[in-house]
């Protein structure tokens, strides 16, 4: 074929991150193709998908080069919509990736893997239409509340945020917003993205209840392959109605967009954390002003750049202060640990408490940070402590399985009997986990009895829910169903247990040693414990029936920190304006916008020499001089699985100064060659610096 009578057509493919080509690749077609078509095309010695990106212009086609051919068209398939397209060129240009790189991994891993053939049988396998959808569950009438957010939501473009205590029916906001844009248009869609769909099933289920399964599908790494393809060709069918998902999500291809809920918008999930570092709750804001839809933010806690967005006006704040029903917020009671014995784990009078929740029948949820028995372990005699080889860390002892673990390269070795710095068999651990405070426990509630069904008494049960309880398939489901059914007495966990469960027995919530944030080097850190917090509170006292006694404990030897006090409150606008004060005086986000490059090296004077030299070739690109370069430093986890890693923090008072210097600078960084430099990246909005 000859360029002459076929047609030019700009395609982009995966292209490896820094390849330099980043850009689509122009091929040769016999026919036109419309923008967002899927084809596959010839890529080195390989046949890849691509998506037609635009027709090459006039005055480029034939400039003395020819294009490859096409190989096949995947006619089956509707092309992509210009707003998906628009979508993947905005993060690709604001995130600092390719475009072809975040086009192909925004589609299903199965439609970049099957041939033709083999596709067109998967498609004969999805429905297509757009089924009404029918009121199997009609869900209870709206409170004034969440009327008065309902209402706003019709009348108003947003975005919006909805602020609603944890148990204020925020859900149902969701679900009634949906059902209107649904019954509107025949054929619209809704978008809701969660934090971590496998962590909460119920909120799925709600969904489901409502809307009825054949319009509801998921969307989130835990599906196989082959239901992520069903699932992402039933939106881009139009077929399904509500699609629920995690971060990914947002790409999803969905022709009849009409709205966009981001629940617990606070979270830090929605970041994704490789490849293109996309914060999924602001493209999804970027998405609504794109397709003209609604966007709902909902939190208890929101971002501090959500809230500033709503002090500035950019945001539209719905608030919801009251829980449903008679529900209320549980009181909040600090231990100062200052007071209490030496060594002490869990406070008496603390102790005492959940002993009355015990005999009242009632449950309790204590968390703590940390999973395993001991974050190290120590000679007493030298100074041997249980570091990982590997990494800038402490392995971590796991007494189930008598090991030590490396929570960041994974290394695994069974505890040594004896010391292996001096032979000494006197090894201990120093500090706590999850794994002891369910020991302790259980240790002393032992001869506590609890009430049984039949009026006989019993064994009082102990449970634990963390990342290792949890790790086989269907185990979280069966031990939050155990929760849920008042199988479990007293849950010990993680900040698992904290998020988003409907429990309704819980009356006890405590933060057994929540400190170390107020420590961190981490200026997010407060941010974050004080949402970790409140939606710890938020579990407990959601039944009208126990919410009298509801209460949230907090161990700690700050009883007097300001986070605490407001907590005490429950008093978020409080703290949240506090904390933009600070922020606000020492320069920090979301006052000013960051950047980061981190640079992975097989020395950290490598990894430095690295970001020096970009540092030098970053000089002089920002004409406007609102454009700050810091130094090179190490990571704060310096060495992990034997890499160093190192970063550099560019900063800026004006995002589009940032997003022109970021532009300029990337083939700069692309042209550096430093020895001994694994990998290195570029983190638009770094949630962690
Ligand atoms: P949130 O998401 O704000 O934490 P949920 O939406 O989970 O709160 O609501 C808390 C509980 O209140 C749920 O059990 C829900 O079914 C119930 N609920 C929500 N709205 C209403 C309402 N208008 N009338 C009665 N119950 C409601
Ligand atoms: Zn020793
Ligand atoms: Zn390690």
């Amino acid at each position: 074929m000859s360029a002459s009578n076929g047609h030019r057509v700009r395609v982009v493919v995966a292209t490896p991150a820094h390849s330099g080509l980043r850009g689509p690749l122009s091929y040769e077609s016999e026919r036109a193709l419309p923008p967002g078509a899927l084809l596959r095309v010839p890529l080195g010695k390989r046949e890849v998908l691509g998506v037609v990106w635009d027709a090459e212009p006039d005055d480029d086609a034939g400039a003395g080069f020819t294009a490859r051919p096409v190989a096949a068209c995947l006619d089956e398939i509707a092309p992509l919509p210009a707003a998906w397209c628009q979508l993947v060129d905005f993060t690709a240009n604001y995130y600092q990736r390719g475009v072809g790189e975040v086009a192909l991994a925004a589609l299903p891993p199965q439609l970049r893997d099957l041939d033709g053939t083999q596709l067109a049988r998967r498609l004969k396998k999805v429905a297509t239409g757009h089924p009404a959808v029918r009121g199997a569950d009609v869900g209870p009438p709206p409170s004034p509340e969440q009327q008065g957010a309902l209402d706003r939501i019709a009348a108003g473009d947003g975005p919006f945020l909805l602020f609603g205590a944890t148990g204020s029916g925020k859900t149902e906001v969701y679900l009634r917003a949906a059902e209107r844009v649904l019954a509107r248009d025949p054929a619209a869609q809704a978008l809701v993205l969660v934090p971590e769909i496998n962590l909460t099933p119920q909120l799925l289920a709600r969904f489901v209840d409502r809307f009825g399964a054949a319009h509801v599908v998921a969307m989130h790494s835990g599906l196989t392959p082959a239901q992520r393809l069903r699932s992402w060709l039933a939106a881009h069918h139009g077929h399904a109605r509500i699609v629920l998902g995690t971060r990914m999500a947002v790409f999803t291809s969905l022709p009849r967009l009409g709205l966009i809920v981001v629940d617990e918008e606070h979270d830090p999930s929605y970041k994704q954390q490789e490849g293109a570092r996309y914060s999924a709750r602001d493209l999804a804001v970027l998405r609504g002003r794109l397709e003209t839809v609604p966007v709902v933010l909902g939190s208890a806690t929101p971002s501090l750049e959500s809230w500033q967005a709503c002090e500035s006006g950019r945001y539209q704040r719905l608030e919801m202060p009251s829980r449903i029903g008679a529900g209320a917020l549980p009181r909040v009671r600090l231990v100062d640990m200052n007071q209490q014995p030496r060594k002490t784990l869990l406070a008496p009078a603390l102790l005492e408490a959940i002993g009355e929740r015990i005999a009242r029948g009632e449950q309790s949820l204590i968390f703590l940070n940390r999973r395993g028995y001991a974050p190290v372990l120590a000679c007493t005699a030298c100074d041997w402590k249980s570091d990982c080889p590997h990494c800038s860390a402490f392995r971590v002892f796991h007494k189930a399985d008598r090991t030590l673990r490396c929570h960041h390269c994974g290394y695994t070795e069974r505890v040594p009997r004896a010391c292996p710095g001096c032979g000494n068999v006197d090894i201990a651990p120093l500090g706590r986990g999850t794994e002891q405070l369910e020991e302790h426990l259980s240790e002393l509630l032992s001869q506590q009895l609890r009430p049984g069904p039949d009026g006989q008494s019993r064994p009082v049960r102990v449970a634990r829910m963390d990342a290792d309880t949890t790790r086989a398939k269907g185990a979280l489901e069966a031990q939050l169903a155990q929760v849920h059914a008042g199988e479990v007495d007293v849950l010990v966990g993680t900040q698992m247990v904290t998020k988003g469960h409907d429990f309704r027995r819980i009356t006890l919530v405590a933060a057994v040693n929540p400190d170390t944030a107020l420590y961190s080097s981490d200026f997010r850190a407060p941010e974050r414990l004080f949402a970790l917090l409140m939606q710890a509170a938020g579990r407990a006292g959601r039944d009208a029936a126990h919410a009298d006694a509801s209460q949230m404990w907090v161990q700690t030897w700050n009883p007097g920190h300001p986070l605490f006090t407001a907590l005490r409150r429950h008093d978020y606008p409080g703290f949240a304006a506090s904390q933009l004060r600070e922020r606000r005086e020492a320069g920090m986000p979301p006052f000013v916008f960051q950047a980061l490059v981190r640079a992975e090296a097989r020395t950290q004077e490598a990894a430095q020499a690295f970001l020096k030299a970009a540092r030098e070739g970053g000089e002089g690109l920002d004409a406007t001089g609102q454009v700050m370069l810091y130094s090179a430093v190490p990571m704060s986890l310096q060495r992990v699985a034997n890499v160093e890693r190192a970063q550099l923090l560019v900063e800026s008072a004006s995002r589009p100064a940032l997003q022109h210097f970021l532009a300029a600078w990337q083939p700069v960084l692309q042209a550096l060659r430093t020895p001994g430099v694994l990998r290195w990246a570029v983190d638009v909005d770094p949630l962690a610096v």
